[in-house]
């Protein structure tokens, strides 16, 4: 694998004592670090990267952008901040992402508490101080009363261990890692394993390119065109003429953010209209071509009516039937996350592209000339593993996390994540985890999750300060009735019944858990505000005062409105599974 240049010389950090260590610098972390400073805590950030923006630090690959509108995939805490940024495209590329979060890190001076090229490795609970100890493989020891986790829900590659690999003769890139300084394919003949959202996104821009391609292919996915452009920047002035409405009704989504939404059944229109329907809302491109019906996630008939229309787009965009039928996936539409393209399919239809199916017959290895499948070699210069990450709990794995009674994060997990709300593990006091499994992140607009996630993770340590509290720890049977109710919500979607790595199914011997909370973003957030409001529900708090009093509002009192039932499934409603109506 391509490998990053060491990072210059530093000191180790000893026995300095903050109020909060927090581990990454993406959007998570960088938020974490404003909003505690703005609460008056003292705090120190690790960042294993060599630069800030996580996800768009790492993912450099070809084609890279977000899947959410712009300017909705952006933070909404500063007015400011919102009203002086201006984004270019609708769909904005890594490199602006990125300058965004370097500018978000300037703009509120955030870069003096980050260490940046190091990686936490270890972080003990202390249970006759009630701090926690964080150690870095740069030999930085350092203690907080809290610990907090901003790790990334997608951020540990997935590295299948084909057998060979060392044999081959060129490079072998990972979308997720991908070099600092990007890669030149002209000429080359490329192979790229995956057809998730990373690789589908690259496959176009690397067809362009390369002398040859060939694409390695176990499942076949859904993808949406993305119709990105530049911002009509007549539309962009409309839009931060009122800004908070707009962050209001994305908030209001279950998604977290904002698009037409029908909320109809597929089965209730016939044939034609629902076509035109579906033509309507494939015209407006992306993940909003999900809102063209309200059960489409819920109801398999509904579902397949989808599935045909995008199916018959694949035929309609790939001129040979049989690499169309290879291409064309059959389970359920939106089961696996979809993918949002420019030109995916029709790359294929470039001669120097080809496709080889290796859901039967997979790779079998590496050679130094390329890839063998099925006794067949097909001749590279160049890999690239769009092979995705250990998603939602892999950056956790990879730091030995101590609490009470010396358990480890990782035997506590062993048979999937445990979390109550997603946001506290019990017998981990102090510590705090965001946008992880147990909350809708995810499957919202991450930056929505996040923001709210530090909104009450920081009034919650300010509550503590209020009380004079020490420990705050979840009780083990609030903490299996939330992994209960996760579980139970998503029965009720067509989103379990795939092999999606929400369900660890794309790594072989992970468990099989559905990870993130589906019930919807409101409605999660309502949980988390009557929680809060009820003074720690389901938390003990060890304090001299009464712990469990009313807490201050701060800054999660813009997630304090009122919850929109409108906008909930009339599926979830129907299942009786939504925890707050
Ligand atoms: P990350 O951005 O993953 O940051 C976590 C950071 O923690 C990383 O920089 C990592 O290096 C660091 N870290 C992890 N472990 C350690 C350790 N032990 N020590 C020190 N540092 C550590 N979401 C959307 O909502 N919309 C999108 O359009 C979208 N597009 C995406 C595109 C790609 C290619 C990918 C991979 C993800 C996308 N996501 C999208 C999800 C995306 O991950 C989130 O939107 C968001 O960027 C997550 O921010 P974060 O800070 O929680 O995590
Ligand atoms: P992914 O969706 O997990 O896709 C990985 C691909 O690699 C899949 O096609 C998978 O096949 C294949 N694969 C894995 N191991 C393999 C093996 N041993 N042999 C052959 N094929 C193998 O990962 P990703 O594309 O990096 O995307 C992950 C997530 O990041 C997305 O779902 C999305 O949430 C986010 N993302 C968003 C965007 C965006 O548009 N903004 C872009 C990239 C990523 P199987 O399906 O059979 O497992």
């Amino acid at each position: 694998m391509a490998k990053t240049p060491d990072p210059a010389p530093r000191t180790p950090e000893t026995g300095t004592a903050y109020d909060a260590i927090v581990v990454g610098a993406g959007f998570a972390g960088l938020y974490a670090l404003y909003a505690l400073r703005r609460l008056g805590f003292t705090a120190r950030a690790f960042e294993a990267g060599g630069g800030v923006g996580g996800t768009w630090y790492w993912n450099r690959y070809p084609g890279a952008r977000c899947d959410i509108d712009s300017l909705q995939y952006s933070y909404s805490f500063s007015e400011e901040l919102d009203q002086e940024w201006t984004w270019t495209e609708r769909y904005a590329p890594q490199p602006e992402i990125m300058a965004y979060a370097n500018h978000v890190a300037d703009r509120f001076d955030l870069r003096r508490h980050i260490r940046l090229d190091t990686r936490v490795v270890s972080a003990t609970f202390d249970e006759a101080e009630a701090r926690w100890t964080v150690e870095t493989d740069r030999g930085d020891r350092v203690t907080g009363r809290f610990f907090i986790l901003g790790v990334g829900c997608l951020s540990a590659a997935n590295r299948p261990p084909f057998p060979g690999m060392d044999d081959f003769k060129g490079p072998i890139y990972h979308t997720g890692e991908w070099p600092q300084d990007g890669v030149d394919f002209t000429g080359l003949r490329v192979g790229v394993i995956g057809t998730g959202s990373s690789a589908i996104q690259s496959i176009p821009i690397i067809a362009r390119q390369a002398k040859a391609l060939t694409v390695f292919q176990r499942t076949p996915n859904y993808s949406v065109p993305a119709w990105n452009a530049p911002l009509d920047p007549e539309y962009v002035r409309a839009v931060k003429s009122d800004y908070p409405a707009l962050r209001a009704k994305a908030r209001a989504r279950p998604t977290g953010f904002y698009f037409p939404f029908n909320a109809a059944s597929a089965l209730s229109a016939g044939p034609e209209e629902r076509e035109r329907q579906y033509e309507e809302f494939w015209a407006r491109g992306g993940l909003p071509f999900l809102g063209a019906y309200g059960d489409l996630l819920f109801d398999r008939q509904a579902n397949d009516t989808i599935a045909e229309f995008a199916r018959a787009k694949i035929r309609a965009a790939v001129e040979d039937p049989a690499t169309a039928a290879l291409l064309s996936p059959d389970n359920v539409f939106g089961c696996k996350r979809l993918c949002v393209d420019t030109g995916y399919f029709e790359t294929y239809n470039n001669p120097h592209v080809s496709l080889v199916d290796v859901s039967k017959a997979p790779i079998e290895r590496f050679t130094a000339e390329g890839i063998v499948v099925a006794g067949r070699l097909h001749p590279l210069d160049a890999v690239v593993c769009a092979t995705g990450f250990a998603a939602m709990t892999g950056s956790f794995d990879k730091i030995r996390i101590v609490g009470r009674g010396g358990t480890t994060l990782k035997e506590k997990w062993q048979a999937g994540p445990r979390t109550y709300l997603g946001l506290t593990v019990a017998g981990f006091p102090n510590m705090f985890i965001i946008a992880g499994p147990g909350s809708p992140s995810v499957l919202a607009s991450m930056i929505q999750s996040i923001e709210q996630h530090v909104d009450w993770i920081a009034d919650c340590m300010a509550h503590m300060r209020d009380v004079g509290a020490r420990t705050i720890d979840a009780r083990v049977e609030d903490e299996d009735r939330w992994v209960e109710h996760v579980s139970e919500v998503a029965q009720v979607s067509l989103r379990s019944t795939c092999s999606s790595w929400y369900v660890g199914a794309n790594i072989p011997g992970r468990p099989r858990v559905f990870m993130p909370y589906i019930g919807g973003f409101p409605v999660y957030v309502q949980r988390c505000n009557e929680v809060m409001d009820a003074g720690y529900e389901g938390f003990v708090l060890d304090s001299a005062r009464p712990g469990n009093a009313p807490p201050k509002v701060r800054l999660t009192e813009r997630w304090h409105v009122p919850l929109d039932v409108e906008v909930i499934s009339p599926a979830m409603l129907a299942a009786r599974r939504v925890p707050v109506v």
